[in-house]
């Protein structure tokens, strides 16, 4: 069996305490791979190989040009084992194989993009500023802000580690990334062509491991500058304090309860299309999904009978089968808590439509049928609280006002949707939900160029577009005097 290793300072090593846990493949809970656990002292060994990578300028002093051209080497790496790469997350994590070749091709494009701002950063290190007073040159320039440590989830193993780690190293930040330790693999892939693309040595660092022997010691570490998270509220939480104690930059990425507002001028089978692909697309098991929908009164009896018909006929099973579009949970743990969630929206008093329970015929993995509640309560968990699953809330609504009120009645703010044929309609709901992704006439396009991230409860500052590049530089002042002129508070000008 496949055994991982940790890649620290340019090696692939095994973890100091020799430690191992299995990785799981979630259509036969079978184990396939043993993975490598890393914890505090290779934790500490990975950040010093990161701050000494990015202290001595191998990384961050070379051109942009030049870091450009080892990302497109990334980008290609990728696409070479793609097939290889979009396997095994299918494996890890249990999703369908198309889905995880989309995951493959994003991250390599996002290899590309980071590559181009990067390179086109060298045309305009600086940017001079007047002050008013002629005796001052004055430059704003942005500079690599240093260490970054990438603390990233399962849902989308590869994605969520290459959003931090192409902008991270465009910027010429060096970088600890601790994937989660349920989806592992792909990264161990990605370090092995990051170290083939001849990437420096401690510029990038992967340590796997759990949460609290790996996680929690890199949010802690006292040589990181910035720590960036995609996850859980409470894990953010954890981090955000850890950052608060080092006075640490942060950014949190932590998941939602989206809204998506159906009004009833729009094609049922569009909506219905879009519907299931915002909540069953990835299992659900994705922090955008628009897991609320809110449907205008006159549309909502035809709406949820169509929707439950072509719920019931998704095709489940292993992620690897040709034609699945609905793969197993990823672990035991989420599959119970998914099911508890349910357990509780069903003694809240909503309507179960659909689902809810494991599919006939599919006795082991972790497979769940894709699950519809309506008539929610509004105030119940089922309404208000993540389930990072297939799981999706419908209710009714009677105007737009009430529609935007319920929609915004979250503590998230990730993402919202809105779908009509009257664009003026969509244009004014569109502003009006607060969110940081807003979705017109769809839900869930996902585009590298587009900055992504959310308000409230969903997080922290933004990944993806030039914003998610931003979000690795410090910004400087340069204030230079004329030393022709005197400036004489002190001397006065004759002295
Ligand atoms: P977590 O927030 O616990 O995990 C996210 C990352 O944080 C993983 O790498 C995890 O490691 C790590 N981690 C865990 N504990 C610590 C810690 N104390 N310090 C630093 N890092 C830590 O999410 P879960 O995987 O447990 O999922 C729980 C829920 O979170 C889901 O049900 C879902 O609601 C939400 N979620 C949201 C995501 C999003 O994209 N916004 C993604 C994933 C989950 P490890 O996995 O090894 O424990």
């Amino acid at each position: 069996m496949h055994k991982t290793r940790l890649y620290i300072a340019g090696a692939f090593v095994a973890p100091q305490a020799q430690g191992y846990f299995p990785a799981i493949d979630p259509a036969t809970e079978a184990p396939f791979a043993e993975v490598a656990a890393g914890q505090a002292a290779d934790i500490d060994r990975a950040v010093r190989a990161a701050r000494e990578a990015f202290d001595t300028g191998i990384w961050s002093e070379l051109s942009g040009t030049s870091r450009a051209a080892m990302l497109r080497l990334v980008a290609q790496g990728l696409r070479a084992r793609l097939a290889e790469i979009a396997a095994l997350e299918v494996r890890d994590n249990g999703k369908p194989l198309p889905e995880a070749e989309w995951d493959v091709g994003d991250a390599a494009f996002a290899f590309d993009y980071y590559a181009d701002l990067a390179e086109a950063r060298d045309s305009d290190p600086e940017e001079p500023v007047d002050v008013g007073d002629a005796r001052f040159a004055a430059t704003i320039r942005r500079e690599p802000l240093g260490v970054v440590a990438a603390i990233t989830p399962w849902n989308f193993p590869l994605l969520m580690a290459v959003w931090k780690v192409a902008p991270a190293l465009a910027a010429g930040c060096t970088i600890v990334l601790k994937p989660s330790e349920l989806c592992s693999l792909s990264c161990e892939v990605l370090a092995q062509i990051i170290h083939a693309a001849g990437i420096p040595p401690g510029v990038f660092n992967l340590v796997t491991g759990t949460g609290p022997e790996a996680g929690q010691p890199l949010a802690d570490h006292p040589l990181i500058d910035k720590v960036a998270f995609t996850g859980s509220v409470a894990t953010g939480r954890k981090v955000m304090m850890a950052a608060a104690a080092g006075i640490r930059t942060v950014a949190l990425e932590l998941g939602g309860k989206s809204p998506f507002v159906i009004f009833a001028d729009c094609d049922l089978d569009k909506a219905v299309e879009w519907i299931l692909f915002g909540i069953f697309w990835n299992k659900g098991e994705v922090c955008s999904a628009t897991s609320r929908v809110l449907v205008e009164r006159s549309l909502y009896p035809a709406l949820l009978a169509r929707l439950q018909q072509a719920t019931e006929a998704i095709p489940i099973g292993a992620g690897s089968m040709p034609g699945v579009k609905l793969g197993p949970i990823v672990s035991q743990g989420q599959y119970d808590k998914i099911c508890a969630a349910i357990a509780a929206g069903k003694a809240s008093g909503a309507r179960l439509v659909t689902g809810g329970d494991r599919p006939e015929g599919l006795t082991r993995g972790y497979f769940l049928r894709p699950t519809i509640f309506a008539d929610v309560p509004t105030d119940s968990a089922l309404w208000r609280e993540e389930i990072f699953g297939p799981v999706v809330c419908v209710n009714p609504f009677d105007t737009e006002a009430e529609a935007v009120a319920e929609a915004n009645d979250s503590a998230y703010g990730l993402a919202g949707a809105v779908m009509s044929d009257d664009l003026q309609r969509c244009e004014r709901v569109a502003r009006k939900l607060r969110a940081g992704i807003i979705w017109v006439n769809c839900s869930q396009p996902t585009f590298t160029q587009l900055p992504w991230g959310g308000v409230k409860a969903s997080g922290i500052g933004r990944e993806l577009g030039r914003a998610g590049f931003e979000a690795y530089f410090e910004t400087k002042q340069i204030t230079r005097f004329d030393s022709r002129q005197t400036w004489g508070w002190y001397l006065g000008r004759d002295a």
